[in-house]
């Protein structure tokens, strides 16, 4: 349990992870955290087996904790067909066939490897009441101590409230040698998160909604590492990934503080799951999260600009000149890592944002600015700034090799 006293109106906030580890040779201790389980159920896929499923399997083995492995095909989506898939094998049947016999269920679910993985193992771990951990394989996004999780049904992302893991074993050298897109991707979801506060702070002041200092703060205090390290990531630098990574924990951890995603999502997630969504609607594959976040904070950054420099509302002017400093960072730090685009299109730009806003109920600087009228012309008016100031290259230019 990690616990901290607190001067909201929670007053405590405590969630039930045991252990997180991140070290360099971090899996090698994974029998001696799981120390206590027997009937472990690994799931993997077929990338992150190799790169680390097979040693946990092998360890686990070795220590008579496992149950058994499932292995998704490589880059498997956290949608209902693999949830399903993950379901469907957790249990082992026995030899002789019992017709009153309850399945005999895992007696903890053990994901090895990132968004995806987590995801799906997370929703299973909530439904059939399994404990379960991570053993993370990138550091490409904040959803490993998190409390929700989003997931593909049908044409829809839907955020299901779902499991905490219990133990998060951050292997370093593992996370270091990661694919440079899964990288980006975390900083991408990481930036963002100065745009979650301040839509957090607005809807405080506006809505009267719950707002926690501390674990703003907090969160605030993980992206400013995070940026610093993402400098030297493409180097693959052991402290900058340990400082992603912490950062991405850490997020996820103020989530499940918090009990809802809001400290870590506002509008830049919006807009960049809205793109996401228009791509499965059209039967295409999904950009990574955090590339989509990372585009989204761009825009999320010129609505608040230029909202900054027309607005005759003092507080909002007040509220967004705190953070106008962090957005001169990232713009920086775009400058030197170029996130790729996924959206360079015009209409599908826009219409990420218009759509965006009710992506799910969560005020933001996009139902302010649709309170006002103004959205669409917003909306029509950043698109300039944005690829004039934060495009370098598309994703698919960029990585061409990448599957997705
Ligand atoms: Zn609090
Ligand atoms: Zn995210």
């Amino acid at each position: 349990m990690i616990e901290m006293d607190c001067t909201c109106v929670q007053k405590h906030h405590a969630i039930p992870t045991e252990v997180i580890e991140v070290s360099e040779g971090a899996i090698e201790k994974v029998p001696e955290i799981l120390k206590g389980y027997h009937r472990i159920f690994l799931v993997a896929d077929e990338n992150t087996y190799d790169v680390a499923g097979r040693r946990v399997e092998e360890l686990l083995s070795e220590h008579h904790m496992l149950s058994h492995t499932l292995v998704l095909p490589a880059q498997a989506l956290p949608n209902a067909e693999n949830v399903g898939k993950v379901l469907m094998e957790a249990g082992r049947d026995t030899d002789v066939y019992d017709i009153n016999a309850f399945s005999f269920n895992p007696d903890y679910i053990l994901a090895v490897g990132s968004g995806s993985i987590n995801d799906t193992c997370r929703m299973v771990s909530y439904r059939i009441g399994v404990p379960y951990g991570v053993v993370g394989t990138a550091p490409s996004m904040d959803g490993y101590a998190s409390v929700v999780a989003p997931l593909l049904n049908g044409s829809k992302k839907i955020v299901y409230t779902c499991t905490i893991a219990r133990h998060i074993i951050i292997d370093l050298a593992i996370n270091a040698a990661a694919p440079y897109p899964l990288l980006l991707s975390g900083v991408g979801d990481m930036i963002g998160k100065y745009i979650a506060i301040l839509d957090w702070e607005i809807s405080r002041d506006r809505n009267d909604e719950y707002y926690c200092e501390k674990i703003a703060n907090m969160v605030l205090e993980a992206t400013g590492q995070c940026i610093e390290a993402s400098y030297t990531l493409e180097s693959r630098d052991l402290n900058a990934i340990r400082a992603a990574s912490e950062g991405l924990i850490l997020s996820g951890e103020c989530i499940a503080f918090c009990g809802s995603s809001r400290p870590a999502s506002g509008t830049e997630h919006m807009i960049g799951q809205t793109w996401e969504v228009m791509d499965v609607e059209e039967g295409k594959i999904p950009n990574l999260h955090g590339i989509e976040v990372g585009e989204g904070t761009f825009v999320a950054i010129e609505l608040f600009r230029k909202l900054y420099r027309e607005t005759e509302d003092a507080h909002i002017r007040g509220l967004i000149e705190k953070y106008l400093p962090a957005f001169d960072k990232i713009e920086a730090l775009q400058k030197t890592i170029r996130i790729p685009f996924t959206v360079t299109d015009k209409a599908r730009f826009i219409e990420g944002i218009l759509r965006g806003r009710t992506f799910r109920v969560r005020y933001t600087i996009l139902q302010y600015l649709y309170d006002l009228g103004k959205l669409e012309e917003y909306a029509e008016a950043v698109y300039d700034v944005v690829m004039e100031k934060y495009y370098f290259n598309t994703f698919r230019e960029r990585f061409p090799e990448w599957q997705r």
